[in-house]
This record gives structure tokens, C-alpha cells and sequence, in this order.
């Protein structure tokens, strides 16, 4: 089921980062994996309407005196709780109340595009009690909440474990206000994180006696399962302390799990692949992945339709330079046929924000005359949404490389069979002649 796996930039909380191709997987698929891997879960069940929320409560709560579970919209993004997206729930009732309102609202947080995510999974897993913690220094009392994640550090060149005494919600704003809050641990190349390692992180997390042991196991197990499956991020936000009961001790438990993967690594790991969910996916970008084009959808108003992802990126940073903003990153690859641009043009233009596009192409083996004709083709043949053929909003395009001549001549020459298009003389002439268009068409 490779096809449906979303190959997509991570976007760094929405805010634009370009920096790696990953797949995320539903947090239920996450406890699935921590569990297979010895961590301890509490028990959950997914739901997909609001018939089976009653029934999942009382199977994950059977057989407690006080039964209790929580539930939890099943998105690919964070700050559900702050959200109102993770629920306690004491009575079937509850739970069914909470499951009407996360089916019928859309989560909306820092980490989602503005209209939010629509919620078509819930998660209804058994709740813990977390352990107080008292008040220290200046700081409240709380709940026994940490931070655990295992990730690349560029910087360093390793990966690394994450870890904090402040976890739960909000670890984007511990990280920033006080750095200091925040416990980095490298992980050896080739031997990874080591048990010494781990229960010092442990202690420096202010566990105290069994719980060291058990936070340090997690700490192994996730390290291994961060680099069996290749991972760019494995995380637990939060671990928790439960409380004790009857004379019972607390155990140290994952209660949220977030993954996601290497693309390049996927080809290793059918069983992850296998839990692609294509609804939290764009459809567009699923679209483009079937005819072998790398398309990620972005929030402006210019398509770039461009050869290489080097250069598209260059091609998305010279619009900005000029005042426009992308409306996606698209990379047709290596063979810019009529075929891939038709299909990027109207995978492009089925955005209704796109004001404008923007060819950029660099012809290598493949010479800029044939890469042409192949734009020109697409253009003049491109279907409307109201079913009229030719392209309607401006298009400029940019070619470079083997026979540039022959290229730019055939453009010329199609301009009055596409009365919108203008060629780039270059980069820089191409991105402030599509801004220009695309701000006059306002
Ligand atoms: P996120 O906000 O999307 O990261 O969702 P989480 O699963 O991390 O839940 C947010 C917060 O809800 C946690 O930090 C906990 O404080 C609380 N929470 C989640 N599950 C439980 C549970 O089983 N028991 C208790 N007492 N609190 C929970
Ligand atoms: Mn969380």
C-alpha cells in the first residue's frame, strides 16, 4: 500500500519549515507500536461514529470500581487537550457526549491549518491517575507529567533523547522560555543509548526508586524502535507517574504517542506504510504521488510547477523575495513530459486559491525545445473547471539548459494560442513578472 503513503514536508507547526519527508501515523497506531516494543499503554479501542462510544467505554473500563477512560481525536497534530479534543470520562454517557461534539467540530490548534483537521477517528482508551507532585521552588503543584522523545540533531550529527519534567501540554514554550528545563542525551552511532545513560536521565528527571528503572527501560525500548524503524521522531508527551493504589505502587506509563518516519527508510517497513491513513492526508497531494510527482500543498497564491527539488525550493524562496507567495511546491522530476505537466497543471490549478503559475524548468538530457512543446501542449489543452479549454490565469515560464534557443523560440511562438503566458528571461525575471500578474489580477 505504498501509493497512499503522503510524502510530505514536515511543517514545523504549520509555520513553513522545509525540512524533511516524513510519514506520520495516528496515535493509537503509535501505542500500538510503544506496546509492541514492551512499553506499558493503557488499553484502547478506536471508534468511527458515535454508535460505538458506549460500548468502548465499557469495554476498556471493565472491571473497574471507578471506571474511567479517555477520549481522543485521532489527527495527525497536537494540542488536542488545550483543544477540547481529549476528554476524561467517568459514565458511557460521557464518553458519547464527548465523541458527538469531537464528530462534529474540527480541531483546531497552533499545529493545524487554520479551518483545523475534521476528526473521523476517536480513540477510547482506558484513563490513568496520574501521580500529584507537590509544589517545588517557584513552581506549582502539578501531576507527574514528562517529556520523552528520541530525534535527529542536525547540529550534532546524532540522534538524541529529549527529555523533561515538564511534560504534558505546552513543551514548544518550556523549550523556549527556559532551555534549561529541557534534558539532552546523545545516542552513541552505532552502540545507541546506553542503560547508564538512560537511568541518569531518569534520575535527572527527579525519579525516585522503581520508577528509575522503569523510565529507563521506556528510554531503551524507544530508542530501539526509533532506529529499527527509522524514525525522525518517536515521542511521549506526556510519560506519566500513575498514582498507587491500595498499597499498590505507581508504574511509569506512556499515555500519548506521537511518530513519525523516514521516507527514504519506508521501503523497509511494509507494517508502517500498511498504517498510512489516507483521510488525514491531502487528496491532492495522493493525486500527484500516483503519476511520481512530489507535490506538497502550501497557503499562497502562486503554483510553481518546477524540475528538481533543489530548485524548487530556490523557485519558492525567489517568489517570496518578490513579494508573492507559493501556493505549493511541486517537483515533476527528471522527465518534465506533456504528460506529468498536464497532470501538474491541473493538480496545481484544482486549488482554488492559485492566481497565477509559474513554470521553472531546467533542461538537462531532456532539451528545454521538447520540454516546450510539452508546456505549450499542456496549456492550450488544459481543461477549466467550467469545462473551457486553455489556460485562463497567467503563467510564466522560465526554461534553461540544453537548447534553451529552440525552447524560448517555441514559446514566442505559442503566445498568441496562450494569450496569458509571458516567458522569464530569467529566475529573478520570471518570479517579479508572476507576482506582478498575479498582484494586477487582484
Ligand atoms: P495532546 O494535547 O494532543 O498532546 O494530547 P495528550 O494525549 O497528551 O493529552 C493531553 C493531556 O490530557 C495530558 O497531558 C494529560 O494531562 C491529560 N490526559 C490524557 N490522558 C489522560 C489520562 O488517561 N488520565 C489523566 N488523568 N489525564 C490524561
Ligand atoms: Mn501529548
Amino acid at each position: 500500500m505504498t501509493g497512499s503513503v503522503a510524502v510530505r514536508f514536515e511543517r514545523n507547526g504549520g509555520r513553513g519549515c522545509y525540512c524533511v519527508f516524513t510519514m506520520k501515523i495516528n496515535e493509537h497506531q503509535g501505542r500500538d507500536l510503544l506496546a509492541a516494543y514492551g512499553i506499558p499503554v493503557p488499553a484502547g479501542q478506536v471508534i468511527e461514529s458515535l454508535e460505538g462510544a458506549a460500548s468502548a467505554f465499557k469495554a476498556v473500563t471493565g472491571g473497574q470500581t471507578k471506571p474511567l477512560a479517555v477520549v481522543k481525536a485521532q489527527v495527525h497534530a497536537g494540542g488536542r487537550g488545550k483543544a477540547g479534543f481529549v476528554k476524561l470520562v467517568g459514565t458511557p454517557k460521557d464518553a458519547e457526549d464527548a465523541a458527538r461534539f469531537m464528530f462534529s467540530n474540527r480541531m483546531i490548534s497552533p499545529q493545524t491549518p487554520a479551518a483545523g483537521l475534521e476528526v473521523t477517528q476517536l480513540l477510547v482508551a482506558s484513563a490513568v491517575d496520574i501521580a500529584d507532585r507537590p509544589a517545588e521552588g517557584t513552581r506549582a503543584a502539578g501531576k507527574e507529567e514528562f517529556y520523552l522523545a528520541i530525534t535527529t540533531d542536525r547540529k550534532s550529527s546524532r540522534n538524541i533523547l529529549i527529555a523533561s519534567r515538564e511534560g504534558g501540554v505546552d513543551i514548544e514554550v518550556v523549550a523556549h522560555d527556559r532551555p534549561e528545563a529541557i534534558i539532552k542525551e546523545p545516542l552513541h552511532p552505532l552502540i545507541g543509548l546506553q542503560e547508564f545513560q538512560a537511568r541518569a536521565v531518569a534520575v535527572k528527571l527527579g525519579l525516585k526508586g522503581k520508577h528509575i528503572g522503569q523510565a529507563a527501560s521506556v528510554m531503551m525500548k524507544l530508542a530501539k524502535l526509533y532506529i529499527e524503524k527509522d524514525c525522525t521522531l518517536a515521542e511521549i508527551n506526556p510519560l506519566v507517574v500513575t498514582s498507587a493504589v491500595g498499597g499498590v505502587a505507581g508504574a511509569v506509563t506512556a499515555i500519548d504517542a506521537k511518530f513519525s518516519f523516514d521516507d527514504n527508510g519506508l521501503f523497509k517497513h511494509k507494517d508502517i506504510t500498511s498504517l498510512a491513513d489516507p483521510r488525514e492526508e491531502n487528496p491532492a497531494e495522493l493525486r500527484a504521488q500516483k503519476f511520481g510527482l512530489t507535490y506538497i500543498a502550501l497557503d499562497g497564491n502562486i503554483g510553481c510547477l518546477v524540475n528538481g527539488a533543489g530548485l524548487a525550493m530556490a523557485t519558492m524562496d525567489i517568489i517570496k523575495l518578490h513579494g508573492g507567495e507559493p501556493a505549493n511546491f511541486l517537483d515533476v522530476g527528471g522527465g518534465a513530459t506533456e504528460e506529468a505537466v498536464t497532470e501538474a497543471f491541473s493538480i496545481i490549478l484544482s486549488d482554488p486559491s492559485v492566481k497565477g503559475v509559474m513554470v521553472n524548468i531546467f533542461g538537462g538530457i531532456m532539451r528545454c525545445d521538447i520540454i516546450a512543446q510539452g508546456i505549450i501542449n499542456a496549456a492550450t489543452k488544459f481543461k477549466n473547471a467550467d469545462g473551457s479549454l486553455g489556460f485562463k490565469v497567467p503563467l510564466v515560464v522560465r526554461l534553461e539548459g540544453t537548447n534553451v534557443d529552440a525552447g524560448r523560440a517555441l514559446l514566442e511562438d505559442a503566445r498568441s494560442r496562450i494569450p496569458t503566458m509571458q516567458a522569464g528571461a530569467d529566475l529573478s525575471d520570471a518570479a517579479s513578472k508572476i507576482c506582478a500578474a498575479v498582484a494586477a489580477g487582484k
